[in-house]
């Protein structure tokens, strides 16, 4: 991260009137836990300032400080002169409508690999564990000409940015800065159990039941190298579920010994299908990904194709098997649920 970059939007951040803080559609937990450690802040210190999101929060952020005061429309409130983009490229990928007559500053807060700049400034360094590491420098810089300072509620918005975006300090990208800013946040009297709880150890019964018919699905490539799963619209109906329960559920084919690339095919509607894909060694995943016209990090990376279940599935398998030379599993052995 440009250290003058961090300044130039302190500055831009405390001569704004009015500001729209938001995250990319589907929102996770480093995008969600980013824009309220942001908004907690800038509220704190007399800002007009509002979280609008495309889609709602995932229940198992309801515990965050400040969930309840995000709005939940394409159309943001008012008339905003700053709109700050956290955890993705651009305003592209926050889904939102910006009205016409508007005509704010963007400023984007990311550390995604397949960035492309949108923004007026960037707040860029996809070194970091999480957006969140980049708020919690951002907030750090901003005390210094505030009478505003960090706090409980915005210590566990960001220690929960890192957590989740780090697998529970799991994944390579527990660097040593991660582990250090998650040591400080901590010290304003997180729990780590508490947060690990909320996010991990209260999946509602229904969870588990789509889990079981998703990995009925699993499959395997000749070599072992990569495996994947799917999830139809059907098996939401079958168990009561919706998108946001299948959060994590790509971990279980990446789990297999000898995998390196794991899919996870999602059925939107017949014609459109989300893929998520993680890798566990060197296969860069945001490379395929952006091929098919996503993005991600190095080691998960997302999209959405249209096509059928079973066109995506093959395409994206195909790709896959070609970059790790493994090979493309026979069509029969490719089992769609549902
Ligand atoms: P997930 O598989 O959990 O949806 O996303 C994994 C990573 O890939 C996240 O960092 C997410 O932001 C990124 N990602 C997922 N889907 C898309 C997409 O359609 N476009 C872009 N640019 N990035 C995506
Ligand atoms: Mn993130």
């Amino acid at each position: 991260m440009k250290k003058g970059n961090l300044n130039r939007v302190k500055e831009v951040l405390l001569k704004s009137r009015s500001i729209l803080i938001t995250t990319h559609v589907n929102p996770d937990g480093d995008g969600i836990s980013s824009e309220l450690a942001l908004y907690l802040f800038l509220k704190k210190i007399g800002k007009e300032v509002v979280v609008t999101n495309r889609d709602p929060v995932p229940e198992m952020f309801a515990f965050l400080p400040g969930v309840d005061e995000i709005h939940v429309s394409e159309q943001p409130p008012g008339n905003p002169d700053l709109i700050i983009v956290t955890d993705c490229g651009g305003l592209e990928r926050t889904g939102l409508k910006i009205p016409e007559p508007c005509n704010p500053k963007v400023i984007v807060i990311d550390h995604h690999l397949t960035n492309d700049q949108n923004g007026e400034i960037n707040l860029l360094d996809h070194e970091a564990s999480a957006t969140g590491e980049l708020v919690y420098h951002l907030i750090k810089e901003m005390e210094k000409d505030c009478p505003a300072k960090m706090d409980y509620p915005i210590a566990l918005c960001l220690y929960t940015a890192i957590f989740t975006d780090t697998g529970s300090f799991r994944y390579s990208n527990t660097t040593p800065e991660a582990l250090a800013i998650a040591s400080k946040l901590v010290s304003y009297g997180i729990n780590s159990w508490t947060v690990a709880e909320q996010v991990y150890e209260s999946k509602p019964y229904a969870t588990l039941k789509l889990t079981g018919r998703f990995l009925q699905t699993l499959g395997i490539s000749p070599k072992g190298r990569f495996a994947w799963g799917s999830i139809v619209k059907e098996d939401f109906q079958k168990t009561g579920t919706r998108e946001e329960h299948t959060d994590g559920l790509v971990n279980y084919p990446r789990s297999i010994r000898g995998v390196e690339v794991a899919v996870f095919f999602r059925e939107m509607d017949s014609e459109q299908v989300k893929i998520s894909m993680r890798s566990k060694g060197e296969v860069n995943v945001a490379a395929i990904a952006e091929k098919l016209g996503g993005g991600g990090h190095h080691n998960a990376a997302g999209c959405i194709m249209k096509g059928s279940l079973k066109e995506v599935r093959k395409k994206v398998l195909r790709m896959v098997a070609e970059s790790l030379q493994d090979e493309v599993p026979e069509e029969d052995s490719v089992e769609v649920c549902g």
